[in-house]
């Protein structure tokens, strides 16, 4: 494995062979470190659905008064606020009434959901239009839009990509926070499958401080945070997945998180196969076509879930070239799983390297 230090090789073994995994999009989580699976601390351990996907929680060493339902009503009460803003799977979410109010007018919106297009906007600038929340039609048009069940047999035409591309661009949407409202300058529709995810991990954490809980992961389809210490009172352990559909949960490698998000984007789970093509569900906006380079993973370290899951998919967009050098520029601690001949290589940047050695064994 070209790359990976020898601490953390050693340790891969002991992963795969001790660790209870639970294996999610590109990360998992360790509930317990090598060769203890019992916690020497208490641990809360929650569990649901959300976003298509499923939401956990751990809470080392809760607080006394923290009650187990109280803790699992605001969670759930939070991710179902969420939803309700930010699906374009709901129909009545505040997203999908603004996708279907008219063009050219402010649309009250809530905080939050500003909070996240803000967000994406920013990104939209800083990845150089890689990140773009308006290629819904796109992502329709190579079958992985709502209700897109099976894989595609033949590729769209490429007027249609054209066609596609004409309706798109994040530069017509525009935000105003006070009287807080949103207003889109073209029809375009807003779609934030990118980084609602990871805004939903920061979401669950502000619930589980609120309630006094200090040493917590949370985590949602693959997308986590984590602050503390875990259930033996070492950092909590993530393990960066190896890319291939057919070794699910296999740990290539484990990072130790303190006070941070993690996220990762690839397309290893979510492809379909043309002609022995590989067609992936990251868009590049600046062709209308599935990315077709050699990344099969790209892992963010932010102290921000959003932003994390939002930068891992701009640098999935952005290739391994151009996106460690964006990373390296904006100081972002990133991996790069990259497809090659011989097997899988990996890139990554000078932050990532430093946390790297912080938090080897
Ligand atoms: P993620 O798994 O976080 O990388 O998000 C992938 C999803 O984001 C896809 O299924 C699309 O719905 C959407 N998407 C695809 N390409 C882009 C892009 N270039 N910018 C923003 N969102 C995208
Ligand atoms: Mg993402």
């Amino acid at each position: 494995m070209p790359g990976i230090p020898a601490s953390t090789s050693l340790r891969t073994p002991c992963l795969r062979r001790r660790m209870r995994l639970v294996p999610l999009l590109g990360l998992f989580w360790l509930l317990a470190a090598c060769g203890d699976e019992t916690p020497d601390r208490d641990i809360l351990a929650l569990d649901g659905r959300t976003m298509g996907t499923t939401w956990s929680v751990r809470v080392a060493a809760p607080p006394a008064d923290l009650r187990e339902a109280e803790l699992r009503n605001r969670i759930q009460g939070r991710l179902i606020r969420v939803n309700s803003l930010m699906s374009t799977w709901d129909p009545q979410s505040q997203l999908s009434r603004f996708n279907a109010a008219p063009v050219g007018e402010w649309f009250p919106a809530d905080p939050e959901l500003l909070h996240v297009v803000d967000a994406s906007l920013r990104l939209h600038r800083l990845s150089d239009g890689a990140f773009d929340i308006t290629l819904g039609p796109l992502v329709d048009l190579w079958g992985f839009g709502p209700g897109a069940d099976v894989a595609p047999e033949s590729l769209p035409d490429p007027e249609a990509v054209e066609a596609a591309l004409a309706t798109v661009g994040a530069e017509h949407v525009e935000t105003r926070a006070d009287p807080p409202a949103l207003r889109r300058t073209a029809p375009v529709r807003l779609d934030l499958s990118a980084i609602a995810k990871g805004h939903g991990v920061d979401a669950m954490a502000e619930e589980i401080e609120a309630l006094g809980g200090t040493d917590y992961l949370a985590e949602i389809g693959g997308e986590l945070r984590a602050r503390g210490l875990n259930g033996r009172g070492v950092p909590w352990q993530v393990g960066i997945e190896v890319p291939d559909p057919s070794r699910r949960g296999v740990a290539r490698e484990a990072l130790g998180l303190e006070a941070s998000a993690v996220a990762t984007s690839g397309d290893y789970r979510n492809f379909f196969t043309v002609d022995g093509v590989r067609y992936s569900h990251t868009i590049d906006p600046a062709t209308g076509r599935p990315v077709s380079h050699d990344v099969a993973s790209v892992t963010v370290l932010h102290e921000s879930a959003m932003w994390a899951d939002g930068w891992a998919t701009a640098l999935n967009v952005l290739g391994s070239e151009r996106g460690l050098a964006l990373a390296e520029e904006q100081e972002l601690p990133i991996l790069f799983i990259l497809y090659r001949k011989e097997g899988l290589d990996e890139r990554s940047s000078a932050r990532f390297d430093a946390h790297r050695s912080r938090s080897a064994p």
